[in-house]
């Protein structure tokens, strides 16, 4: 691990909250929650004032709706959201060529190998020159963590929340992470969290005492020792620019070609449980699993199937895999097998999303969703009558006489607008009919005006 304080963790707050916030000035202040709003739809965010009633990301919206029934709820915006997410990467992508963004508002930066930072000051200059730079260019908040590990450097952040910086002193972690509950640490979800607070463990602390035999006891090798390096704040993950790793696999060729189909069956268990291995030591999980049989002929299959939710579990993957080995015709002899897991994920926030898929039975909508699975279209929200279509709650409009505005809500062929802009105060609402011709969709304005001249920071406030 380095020993400088080098590895930058950004997370914006409260990101789709805050953006719609900062879009709509009447909502300011107020609890916004924003989600699914179907039958089985999921918070995705809650503002902190929203947060103040219970609600958090994940939670099914009808529970929601019990507890904060007077906030703001809106439908994500993801062509909006993703275009501030674009200002804020532009910017870390300034700071250093080795930048890992996690989801639309999450990235780890390597600071030393942008050659910005090398020690604790330089470090924590440019965290705060960054947190500056993007209240200035998006009008949004971001927390920013600085530690020696990636690890480290996102417990930082999250401790940074809201609107601040964290930096971990190389030195201090394993003091820092001691009395910290075992789902501080990455892959800790949580069924593990349960299995091993069962074995009477609760604190990383704990995890270290507890010793890495016992870890690998409860929770298989690879698991239990990845599991005690981190609890001795061990983590030598880089940060990889592109997150090009689409997909973990193994696979053997054999020196005879195998024709018991007991021993095939064995042997694509074996290779699920060596590519779970590997999935975990990456810090990742994966939604589809893979199964590649080379055939006596050469001639090759593969065989996939993709998950409810992503998953690390080797118990899982060996199923998946032995019912995909089910459809394939080895009688003539086998020369390869493999297996492997895609469409990757980190595991932490994974493990929220798929429980909470779990929990609500369907279309669950994670909070910060990894930008390659973003829909913009959530499956699970009814279709409205094709005249209101047009009018989604939440989504701006222009109406030739009274200007921008947005949707505050539609039926019975009418649709109600709240005239306001980001930079205006809080606006009127008025009632148009659905069919009104002077009233049309409209593109979000930018949350922050470029003003001719203001482009120089350093001049003094006015007045
Ligand atoms: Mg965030």
């Amino acid at each position: 691990m380095r020993n400088a304080p080098t590895i930058l963790h950004l997370d914006m707050d409260a990101f789709y909250a805050s953006a719609e916030q900062a879009s709509k000035p009447s909502l300011r202040g107020k609890a916004v929650i924003v989600g699914g709003l179907g039958p089985r739809g999921v918070v995705a965010t809650a503002s902190y004032e929203a947060r103040v009633f219970g609600v958090h990301s994940a939670m099914p919206m009808a529970q929601a709706r019990r507890l904060a029934p007077h906030a703001a709820y809106l439908v994500p915006r993801f062509p909006f959201y993703r275009a501030i997410s674009e200002q804020v990467m532009g910017l870390l992508r300034a700071l250093s060529p080795l930048v890992e963004p996690l989801s639309l508002d999450e990235a780890f930066v390597d600071l030393e190998a942008g050659g910005v930072a090398w020690d604790e000051e330089s470090a924590r200059l440019t965290g705060a020159r960054l947190r500056a730079d993007i209240r200035e260019v998006t009008g949004l908040t971001g927390s920013v963590g600085l530690a020696a590990s990636k690890m480290l450097a996102k417990i930082a952040s999250e401790q940074a929340k809201p609107d601040g910086l964290v930096l971990i002193e190389p030195g201090t972690e394993r003091a820092l992470l001691g009395p910290m509950p075992v789902r501080t640490l990455p892959g800790v979800g949580p069924a593990t969290g349960d299995h091993l607070r069962r074995a009477g463990i609760t604190t990383v602390e704990e995890i270290a005492e507890a010793g890495q035999d016992e870890l690998v006891r409860l929770l298989g090798r690879a698991h239990g020792q990845a599991l005690y390096a981190m609890a001795l704040a061990h983590d030598e993950r880089p940060v990889v620019a592109e997150r090009d790793a689409k997909s973990v696999s193994v696979e053997d060729t054999y020196d005879m070609d195998i024709h018991d189909r007991v021993r095939v069956r064995a042997e694509v268990q074996r290779l699920a449980d060596r590519c779970v291995q590997r999935l975990r030591a990456a810090g990742r999980s994966g939604r589809t699993v893979v199964l590649k049989v080379r055939r006596y002929d050469f001639s090759t299959l593969t065989r996939s199937e993709t998950l409810r939710g992503p998953t690390d579990d080797p118990a899982v993957v060996r199923e998946a895999a032995a019912r995909l080995l089910e459809s394939v015709d080895t009688t003539g002899g086998v020369r390869l097998l493999g297996v492997g897991v895609s469409g990757l994920a980190d595991f932490t926030q994974e493990d929220l999303f798929a429980q909470a898929r779990t929990a609500v039975g369907g279309a669950a909508l994670p909070e910060e969703e990894p930008r390659r699975e973003v829909q913009d279209e959530p499956a699970e929200e009814p279709a409205p009558p094709a005249a209101e279509r047009r009018w989604r709650a939440g989504h701006d409009v222009r109406h030739a006489v009274h200007g921008h505005g947005w949707v505050q809500g539609s039926g019975l062929g009418r649709v109600t607008v709240r005239f306001e802009t980001p930079d205006s105060g809080p606006g009127r609402v008025r009632t148009f009919r659905t069919d009104d011709p002077e009233l049309e969709p409209a593109d979000p304005l930018p949350l922050v005006t470029r003003r001719p001249g203001a482009g120089a920071l350093t001049t003094q406030e006015p007045g």
